[in-house]
This record gives C-alpha cells, structure tokens and sequence, in this order.
C-alpha cells in the first residue's frame, strides 16, 4: 500500500513535469505532375526517397502528418494561376494530381487547396511544425509564410534536402526567402 502511494505520488510529478509537445509533419503537394509528369524535375525525384523515410520517421511516432495537393478543374488554363503557367497540371481526379504512390500513410489528413498557400491553417493549432515537398520556391515558401503570420509562437522548420524548385536557383532564393523570415532550414547543402 505504502509502495503503491509512492509510486502514485511520483508518477504524478512526472506527469505534470512533461509537457506534450504536438509535432505535425507537412507534405507539400508531393503529386505525380509536380515529380515526374507534367512539371516535374529531375530534383523532384531525386526527393521522393528522403520524404518517404521522413514520413515513415512521423507516423512510427505517432506525430500528426498533413499532406496538401494542388487542385485545379478542367478550366485550369483559364484562371491566373493557368494564365501565368499555361500547363495544365493536378486536374482533379487525374493521375497527376494523385500523391506519388508509396507516401500515403493511414490516418494522414489531405488538404485539397486551390492556391499556392492554403488560407485556412488558422482554424488549426500547431507546436512544431516541419514542411517538406514541392516546390520549394512556390507552394512550401506560401505555406510556410503563412504558417509563420498565423502560428508565430509554433517552431516551423523546412528540411531542405526534402525539397525541390523550378529551378536549383530560385530553391535556393526562396530558402534564403525563409530564414530572414525566421523559419528555421535544416539540411541545406552548402
Ligand atoms: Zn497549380
């Protein structure tokens, strides 16, 4: 009984002693287009690997994992986005607009999104948060922006070695974009 009260007391200490720290892993629109179809990169590929151990490291720990796509319908070309980049890509319901096979993990939440950056990370609560995908210099540099004006208390990193660009210059500008912007940049390969 006295062991037991024991126990009971300093298991509750440590209880209140550790403070759960909620890590969320973000999978930016790692989709067919983006790596090997209509907009893909030799970098992007090269990517692939590194975020499906990423993945995997997230879900063995039971961390949250988000992952958005880049969705556009069959009148792509005649918005601004389309306007502006006129290939067509991540049409919905296509096989380019899928996630690239092997990086799905059950209980992973999708976020379909419209735009470069989603508008709607505010309704969700964020500790740490860590982006990943494609492409560095669009949609992880939206969203990260984003994350940063509406989480300024959360720690957000981007591993950089989990990221690709239109072109190798403008990922590295947008990862420069990121850092004066406090964003922390793990991986860089410099
Ligand atoms: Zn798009």
């Amino acid at each position: 009984m006295l062991l037991f009260a024991i126990w009971d007391i300093i298991y509750k200490t440590n209880v209140k002693r550790v403070s759960f720290t909620k890590k969320t892993l973000i999978v930016v629109d790692m989709q067919n287009d983006f790596i090997d179809m209509a907009l893909g990169t030799k970098e992007a590929v090269a990517i692939v690997p590194k975020i499906k151990a990423k993945i995997e490291e997230y879900a063995k720990n039971g961390d949250e994992i988000i992952f958005t796509r880049d969705t556009h319908g069959d009148n792509y070309l005649d918005t601004p986005e389309g306007k502006k980049l006129p290939v067509p890509h991540c049409i919905k319901g296509t096989k380019g607009w899928e996630i690239a096979d092997g990086l799905y993990v059950d209980g992973a939440e999708i976020i379909d999104k419209l735009n470069f950056g989603w508008s709607g990370w505010s309704s969700k609560s964020f500790d740490e948060i860590e982006l990943v995908g494609l492409c560095t210099d669009i949609c992880v540099v939206s969203n990260a922006l984003i994350l940063k004006a509406c989480f300024p208390n959360a720690k957000i990193s981007v591993d950089a070695s989990c990221c690709a660009g239109v072109t190798v210059e403008s990922h590295e500008a947008a990862l420069l974009t990121m850092k004066m912007c406090q964003i922390e940049i793990i991986n860089e390969v410099n």
